[in-house]
């Protein structure tokens, strides 16, 4: 395929046999009621994997009802967080333990390289959980003094049944993005994983029994946004919505929470993150870091660098970024030497495609890439537009793929101001040895995570989310830990007190 790599008629890895293919609600794997099941297919091939049940919002109802049961009578909201963090820490074990297994599921399914599963999507998801294990036993109120004659106190408790509605990009990554905190706080969770990477979410929640975390805690019902999904932004049972994925649905979540019970939503949205490479850049630091920023996980990343500004080094920069391309190998996922997998969907695949198109129309300059490669999956060249105007719509819309707009700036102003020109605002980045203007530069771009001479430089007790149109609410951090707990205020009278 591009650049020499594999077919996909080579075998690199034993694929398992899928394990679970049933909703998990109450601690068991169980039919959907209306017995459907739909397809979960591999994104190499195009193929059908297996076929997994299809909830709606009956089952989303049951799910519900066990995960109130769980938060207003288990006691997992009960128990201290010393001993809740002990199961996670468990539970952390156990995915280290299944890594081989649960990488080839997000490998098989997602299109995600089998390598940076291992590295990175697995491990990540035992570290999240280790991380919001660490930090149940140290949830705390504060004492008031109040007014004269009171006394008072915060509890902060958790915030009771949470609905999680997850995206494709990073399967694993996604869910415990929310389980992590949310479960460390005692809530108890309904999650939806996105239609289109059904699996792996089912092996965790298989894993969590197996840790101890008690039934009906946590629920796993696949199923698509329009049923399942919109079943639980507008269920009146459900007490927060912590939603990723497109700006379009979060917007329907925030009418139904808003419509139902008035349920608080967190919402992590799309993007179009600028990156602006100075003159007194190293070039190959630059290319590299703006390489990388878009063409990680085949630019199915909310935070991607789509949008990267260069000023008197533009023609260097363009030069590097051709070489890069040139040696970036897209192939089988489960492939070493590979660097990029297939588009997650056909559906994706083909409004990447729709949009290179329009790049073209609207008069971009192809530098590189820009087809589809291999007879069947999903499979798409690193592409590079040059010439592209600020107004056109591959400088505007998230691709959500590995498509790459360059454009040149003149002064630093004006690099700030069309920086901020768009509805997003979700990341950003700066490359410069000039101190000055990298934190000039990073109070100004209005944007929820600014990078520094460097990209995607993720860290879990840093706190991601957006400005804008890229949502509200924060993953990641205490911040995050703080969105699924509730804060009490106690108050009562002191008698005869001078104070
Ligand atoms: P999406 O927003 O449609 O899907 C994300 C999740 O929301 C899925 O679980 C889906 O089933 C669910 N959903 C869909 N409609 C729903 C509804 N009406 N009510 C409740 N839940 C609903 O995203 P997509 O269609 O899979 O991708 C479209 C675009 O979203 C992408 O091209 C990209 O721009 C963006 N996206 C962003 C992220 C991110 O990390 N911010 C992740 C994935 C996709």
């Amino acid at each position: 395929m591009a650049n020499g790599s594999s077919d996909h008629s080579e075998s690199f890895v034993k694929i398992p046999p899928i394990k679970f293919t049933k909703l998990f609600i109450n601690g068991k794997f169980v039919d959907s009621i209306s017995g459907k099941t739909f397809e979960a297919v591999d994104p190499r091939t195009g193929e059908v994997i297996t076929r997994v049940s299809e909830g709606d919002g009956e089952d989303i109802d049951l799910a519900v009802k066990a995960a109130r049961h769980a938060f207003d009578h288990g006691p997992w909201p009960r128990m201290s967080g010393y001993e809740r963090g002990r199961i996670l820490m468990k539970f952390a074990d156990l995915i280290e333990e299944n890594m081989e297994e649960l990488a080839a599921l997000d490998t098989i399914n997602g299109g995600k390289l089998f390598s940076l599963c291992k590295v990175l999507d697995i491990p990540g998801a035992a570290r999240i959980l280790r991380y919001y294990a660490g930090a149940a036993d140290k949830i705390h109120g504060t004492v008031l003094k109040l007014s004269k004659g009171l006394q008072g106190y915060t509890l902060r408790e958790p915030i009771g049944v949470v609905g999680s509605i997850i995206p494709w990009n990073f399967p694993t990554i996604m869910f415990f993005m929310k389980a992590g905190p949310a479960l460390a706080a005692g809530c108890t969770m309904v999650v939806k994983p996105a239609e289109q990477t059904p699996l792996s979410a089912l092996y965790y929640a298989y894993l969590a029994k197996l840790a101890g975390i008690p039934d009906g805690v946590l629920n796993v019902v696949n199923g698509y946004g329009e049923t399942a999904g919109a079943a639980i932004s507008s269920h009146m049972d459900i007490d927060k919505v912590s939603f990723t994925g497109s700006t379009e649905v979060g917007r329907k979540i925030m009418t139904a929470a808003a419509g139902s019970n008035l349920k608080p939503v967190s919402l992590e949205l799309g993007g179009k993150s600028p990156l602006l490479i100075f003159d007194d850049a190293d070039i190959d630091h630059a290319a590299d870091i703006a390489f990388k920023g878009i063409f990680f996980n085949k630019g199915e990343i909310c935070v991607a660098s789509s949008r990267v500004y260069s000023k008197g080094i533009y023609e260097k920069i363009v030069k590097k970024l051709v070489e890069k391309s040139n040696a970036w190998v897209v192939g089988d996922p489960f492939d070493p030497r590979v660097h990029q997998g297939p588009q997650t969907d056909k559906k994706q695949f083909e409004k990447i495609l729709t949009y290179i198109e329009h790049g073209k129309r609207e008069g971009a300059t192809l530098l590189t890439g820009g087809k589809h490669l291999g007879k069947k999956g999903y499979y798409i060249e690193p592409t590079i537009f040059t010439d592209v105007e600020e107004d056109m719509i591959i400088a505007k819309e998230e691709i959500f793929g590995p498509v790459m707009s360059l454009m040149k700036f003149e002064t630093m102003e004006e690099a700030i101001k069309r920086a901020n020109t768009t509805t997003y605002g979700l990341a950003a980045g700066v490359i410069t040895k000039n101190l000055n203007v990298a934190n000039t530069v990073s109070r100004s771009i209005r944007a929820g995570v600014i990078w520094i001479n460097c990209y995607t430089a993720f860290d879990l007790d840093c706190p991601y989310g957006g400005y804008k149109m890229s949502g509200f609410g924060r993953d990641y951090g205490l911040d995050a830990l703080n969105q699924y707990l509730q804060i009490k205020s106690i108050v009562t009278p002191i008698h005869d007190s001078p104070w």
